[in-house]
Parts: C-alpha cells; structure tokens; sequence
C-alpha cells in the first residue's frame, strides 16, 4: 500500500452501488476503506462493512451519520440521492473533506447548489464512472461534429433496471450534451424526451431519448446517428456494477491531490 492512500468513506454502503464501492476500495491497494454510512436510525449501523457488501469481515462498523467518523477519512464516495448527496456536500465544505458523487437526477437549481460548494470543496462530479462510458463521449463528439449537420438523425436510447428512478440516466443526458455541444445546439431546446399521439415529422436538429426500464439490466447506452441508407451506432453496455466502483474509486484517489473546484472523469482519465 503506498503511503498517501487516501483514507476512503462510503455513503449509502446498503445500497447496490454502496455494497460494489466497499469491494472496490477493499481491492484497491492503493486506497484505505475508513467509513461506511448508513441512513439515519437505520437498523445496519453497527454491521461490519464486508459482510454488508457479501465479501467478508473487514473490521470496520457502518455508522449511521458523519460526524461519527469525521476525524477517519480524507475523501467520501457518495451514490445516493439528490438531497443527501447536497447535504453531504456542505458537511464536506465545513471540515474540509474531498468528494466522488455519482448520484444522478440533480436539477438544475440542485447542480448549482453543487457548483456553489465545489469552489469550497475537491469535488468529482459525473453520471458515469465507467471508463469505457468516458470513452465514448469521446467518441460521441467526433462523431457528432463529422455527421450532425449532414443530414444525420440523433437519436439516445438508454436501458436500466427495474429500481432506477430517474429518466433518461444521467449518462444519456451527458451524452446528449456532448453531441448537442459538439453541433452548437441546445439540449433544453432541441432535446425531445417524450413521443405520443400525432406528434408530427421529425425535426432535423432534434435529440431525440428513449428509456426502457426492466429487470436487472445494469446499463446499456446507444447513439444512433442514421440518415438514408445507412446508421452508425454507438453502444456501450456495462455488464457489472464495479465499472462504475473502480472508476469511483480511481477518482477518489484522484481528488484527495487536488485543490477545490468541480471535475469530471476525463479530468480524472487525462481524456482532455
Ligand atoms: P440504491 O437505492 O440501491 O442505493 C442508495 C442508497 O442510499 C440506499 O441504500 C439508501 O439507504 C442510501 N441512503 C439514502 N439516504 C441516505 C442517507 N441520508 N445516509 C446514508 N445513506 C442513505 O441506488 P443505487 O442503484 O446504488 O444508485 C444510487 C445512485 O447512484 C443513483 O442516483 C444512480 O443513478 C447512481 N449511479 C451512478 C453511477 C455512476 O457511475 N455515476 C452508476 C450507477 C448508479
């Protein structure tokens, strides 16, 4: 282990990415699992991190609030929701904690509030933690700009689980802000998230989404740029949830070296 391991916490470690993120900091050798937190009041507080997680006895108690473990760790992973994670954000800023957030759903008044403390805090912010999913958001900007305004239709069909609350993923919606920046468009006016009835041709400059939701699909992701006669399409499919753990935890490594402000994973890959 080197010796600037950055002492890890956990928030959510019931939760299904919360149970990967414990597995993924315990395999890393270079990173310290210090804390899990569970919800308040919570029945698990008390249980032992590994056996939560199905992998085994690690010696480390879940608690059920922050300021248990406020002098343990350097940096929180925190995959839950908007509230808590905002909240979690502000007890970062006070005591000078570094943060990885992948919840996804924040509004826009929400993502502000995020920019507002990110200029207090080493926050890493990004819908998808994967490195093949950064990947292709590369991808997705050369494709964009060689096709968007070529007479190509854009389209972004996501599939999820079952339990996932939010539509269309955080990922789709990056993916739909990379292409539309990519082609000097504006997602909020040439985004179209719903389709029903007599809805008319298509617009050219349209994004268009499409969510399925069913069973235990982890995440699977495809632009499809298509015009007559042929379509490109552009697919990634996460098979397992520790994707998005390693790549949480590589962040998390990342940000405990870096000063204040907000970053994405192609700051944490080098992708720029
Ligand atoms: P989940 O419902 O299984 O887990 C969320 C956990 O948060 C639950 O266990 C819940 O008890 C816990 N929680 C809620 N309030 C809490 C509090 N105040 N303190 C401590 N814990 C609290 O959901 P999930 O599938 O693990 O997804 C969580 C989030 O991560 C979602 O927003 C999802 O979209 C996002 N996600 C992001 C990525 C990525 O790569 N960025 C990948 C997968 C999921």
């Amino acid at each position: 282990m080197s010796r600037t391991a950055p002492r890890i916490a956990i928030v959510g470690v019931a939760g299904r990415m919360g149970r990967t993120l414990v597995n993924a900091v315990m395999q890393d050798d270079d990173a310290v699992l210090a804390g899990g937190i569970v919800e308040p009041g919570s029945s698990l507080a008390g249980a032992d991190l590994g056996e939560l997680a199905g992998v085994g006895r690690q010696g480390v108690a879940a608690v059920d609030s922050l300021e248990a473990i406020v002098d343990d760790f350097d940096v929180l992973i925190d995959f839950t929701a908007p509230k808590v994670t905002l909240a979690n954000l502000a007890f970062c800023a006070e005591h000078g904690k570094a943060i990885v957030i992948g919840t996804t759903g924040l509004s826009d008044d929400e993502q502000a509030e995020l920019d507002g403390y990110a200029e207090r805090v080493p926050t890493v912010f990004a819908p998808n933690m994967s490195v093949g999913v950064n990947l292709t958001l590369k991808l997705l900007e050369t494709a964009a700009k060689a096709l968007g305004d070529e007479g190509y239709d854009i389209e972004v069909i996501e599939s999820h689980h079952r339990h996932k609350v939010d539509a269309p993923s955080g990922t789709a919606l990056r993916m739909g802000e990379v292409v539309a920046g990519a082609l000097d468009r504006n997602l909020k006016e040439h985004g179209v998230f719903e389709r029903v009835g007599q809805c008319g041709p298509r617009d050219p400059k349209e994004i268009g989404f499409a969510t399925v939701r069913a069973g235990d699909i982890v995440g699977e992701h495809t632009v499809m740029f298509a015009t007559e006669g042929e379509r490109i399409e552009i697919t990634h499919k996460a098979s397992s949830r520790m994707t998005f753990a390693r790549g949480a935890v590589r962040a998390a490594r990342w940000v405990a070296e870096r000063e204040a402000g907000r970053y994405g994973m192609s700051d944490v890959l080098g992708l720029d």
